[in-house]
């Protein structure tokens, strides 16, 4: 038989019998959402990543004890997170091109000595355009530094649930994390990377049954009911093993997978899949959570996007978990 080739010797490509690949071009040039981000707090280099890979929009979260110095935290502390990210927005969009969005919230993983100032100050932002969700918030089973007792972060978040209810936004749940994405512990005195406080203050706990961190998403899920939010106007982010069954099973919220730490959480692409599997897309997006405090990485939901191919996920079910899900629910990307 001739040769296929004019090679020296024969090589594989000789025997290569298999079927003409099909490349999913469109994977290529796919503009995807992040839902979850604090992309203001990042250096310029690693927002001009999220354009270069093909971000349409973002959901940047101005909300987190990480970036207020002082403790205990104040509400003034937060509300400067709030008008820095505000701040910062626009001139994000001009630099890089993706549309920014914020999400404005009293996160609970520090107690915060004045909240109802802050849930006092946050339905004239909760009206503005750029802002297009409440959060991220959320019950969390312990606290760096001072313990906030469980009642009262509740009722925190409740209170935020029932802004999101009046001004017809999403939330976007912190949900913890049960496991971890190394079976070995850090060295003391260095800690997890990232989180700079961490090895100092102590962290109190406040949740101490069997399963805290899925305690916490149903307090949470309990706390919506009460404020009159329907489940289907949550996110919950930071989907895990640990929590996905109950949220996508038993609940009519949404998850968000966060996919650039996999390193901290375990979780990956792999367990889009196997969700997108058992429960269908409908209710399911992904996210970065990129921050400047943490090991991120911008480009995380490119990756999981041709991982997902690579794991049997249809175009269609990728195309829908990292855009038309959160156009729809964050209302961006119009
Ligand atoms: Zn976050």
């Amino acid at each position: 038989m001739p040769a296929r080739y004019p090679t020296r010797r024969p090589t594989e490509a000789e025997s290569d019998t298999s079927d003409p690949f099909d490349p999913p071009a469109d994977l290529l040039n796919r503009p995807w959402i992040d839902v979850h981000n604090h992309a203001h707090t990042l250096s310029w280099a690693d927002r001009e990543r999220f354009s270069l890979a093909g971000c349409r929009s973002m959901v940047m979260v101005a909300a987190g004890h990480h970036w207020t110095p002082y403790r205990p935290v104040r509400a003034e502390d937060v509300r400067y997170l709030w008008d820095d990210a505000l701040a910062r927005r626009s001139s994000i969009e001009r630099d890089h091109f993706v549309e920014a969005t914020l999400a404005v919230g009293v996160h609970t993983g520090v107690r915060v000595e004045d909240p109802d100032a802050l849930l006092d100050a946050m339905g004239p932002y909760c009206e503005l355009e750029e802002v297009v969700a409440v959060g991220e918030t959320g019950v969390t089973p312990t606290q760096q530094g001072n313990a906030w007792p469980m009642e009262e972060q509740r009722a925190v978040v409740r209170a935020q649930m029932a802004l999101a209810d009046d001004h017809d936004l999403p939330v976007l749940l912190h949900t913890p994390y049960a496991g971890g994405g190394t079976d070995r512990s850090y060295r003391p005195g260095v800690g997890v990377p990232g989180f700079e406080t961490a090895t100092g203050a102590g962290r109190e706990r406040v949740l101490d049954g069997e399963n805290p961190a899925l305690e916490s998403v149903e307090h949470d899920i309990e706390a919506a009911d009460e404020a009159g939010l329907a489940e289907e106007r949550i996110v919950a982010s930071h989907a895990d093993p640990n929590n996905v069954d109950y949220l996508l099973g038993s609940t009519d919220c949404y998850v968000s997978f966060t996919l650039s730490h996999s390193w901290l959480s375990g979780v990956t692409a792999a367990d889009v899949a196997a969700a997108i599997e058992e429960y269908g897309s409908e209710r399911i997006t992904v996210d970065t959570d990129c921050a400047n405090v943490l090991r991120t990485d911008p480009f995380a939901i490119k990756r999981a996007m041709l991982e997902l191919y690579r794991l049997g996920v249809d175009e269609a079910d990728v195309r829908r978990v990292v855009f038309e899900n959160p156009r729809e629910v964050f209302d961006v990307a119009g």
